[in-house]
């Protein structure tokens, strides 16, 4: 992907040079060098829960912000110099490593900057722990980080084993697939059609209920992306701004049909860390009300998922 960018961003400013001096610029988009290794650990018949959907709670509702100030909530974290984050450092728009600079940038590590500097009082007091998505309970509950921010979704089943915040993003799970391909939406893809997801996320779940489509698992969704490029796969499947970033990388690759599912995202902190969580829902409350969420999210995702507010937070006490 680094090497994609740079064979990217060299092409873009040779063009530009060139029309600053001999015309118009030629902008056509870059070929794409697709790797020729595939992931490890493919799934091509994975066993998903038939169960019935966990609805016990209400996947959304936090705790109210109360009265938890940020050096109560250091002194709940045993007053270390710095805080431990777990984020993704290989999705693109959401948390990814730039190429040009090195530093960790996206939708993601700017939310997780705001509540490190809240918190902490400087963003740079944090240790960034890149993990995948099946890493983010276990690494909150063993205190091998003190939060998630990693496109993480809220469900009864994941409250069971850690506390959330408030809502900071809404998305939906939708369909990336080869332009040209004939797949316009679910409606499309027949049992013949492989469809590529992250295993320890929701979306295996949601495409084996809506689709008739095999779906096809790997450790974390951006495996998928080398699947599809080499037609291993028909269709990759997970959230709508995890796809976007995806369709960057590569001008063949588009994201259709509507989105099929709610994926409302929380940070996670271990089991009964409820008031880390409580002083982290009143960041959450002053980025929604002084602006702060909506130029994170303007940055990042307006251009390519269109207009959006922050959610409304709701709490369960
Ligand atoms: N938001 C979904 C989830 O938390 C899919 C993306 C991911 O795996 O991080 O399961």
């Amino acid at each position: 992907m680094i090497r994609h960018k740079i064979r990217w961003a060299t092409a873009l400013a040779v063009c530009l040079l060139m029309a600053a001096c001999s015309g118009p610029a030629n902008l056509d988009p870059p070929e794409v060098d697709v790797p020729t290794a595939l992931p490890e650990d493919i799934d091509f018949d994975p066993e998903i829960s038939t169960a019935p959907p966990d609805d016990s709670c209400d996947p959304v509702a936090s705790y109210s912000p109360g009265s938890v100030t940020a050096a109560d909530a250091r002194a709940l974290l045993g007053d270390r110099d710095r805080i431990a984050v777990g984020i993704s450092q290989s999705t693109n728009l959401m948390g990814y490593r730039d190429p040009v600079t090195g530093d960790l940038a996206g939708f993601d590590i700017d939310i997780a900057k705001a509540v490190v500097t809240a918190l902490m009082g400087d963003a740079t007091k944090v240790q960034w722990v890149p993990m995948t998505s099946g890493e983010r309970e276990e690494a909150v509950n063993s205190g091998r980080v003190d939060m998630v921010v990693r496109t993480m979704t809220m469900t009864c089943g994941r409250w069971g084993d850690v506390e959330f915040s408030s809502e900071y993003y809404h998305g939906g799970q939708r369909l990336l697939v080869t332009k040209g391909s004939g797949i316009a939406s679910l409606a499309d893809l027949t049992a013949e059609h492989r469809v590529c997801t992250g295993r320890s996320s929701t979306s295996p779940r949601n495409i084996a209920d809506q689709s008739r489509a095999q779906p096809v698992t790997v450790p974390d969704f951006n495996d998928c992306l080398v699947l599809l490029q080499q037609g291993v796969v028909d269709a990759i499947t997970t959230d709508d701004c995890i796809l976007a970033g995806m369709a960057i990388q590569d001008p063949r690759l588009e994201v259709v049909g509507d989105a099929f599912s709610e994926e409302p995202y929380g940070i996670a902190f271990a089991k009964g860390d409820v008031d880390l969580a409580r002083f982290v829902n009143g960041v959450l409350e002053d980025m929604r009300a002084d602006g702060t969420w909506q130029s994170i999210y303007d940055q990042w995702l307006d251009a390519h998922l269109g207009t959006a507010t922050p959610p409304s937070p709701v709490y369960q006490d």
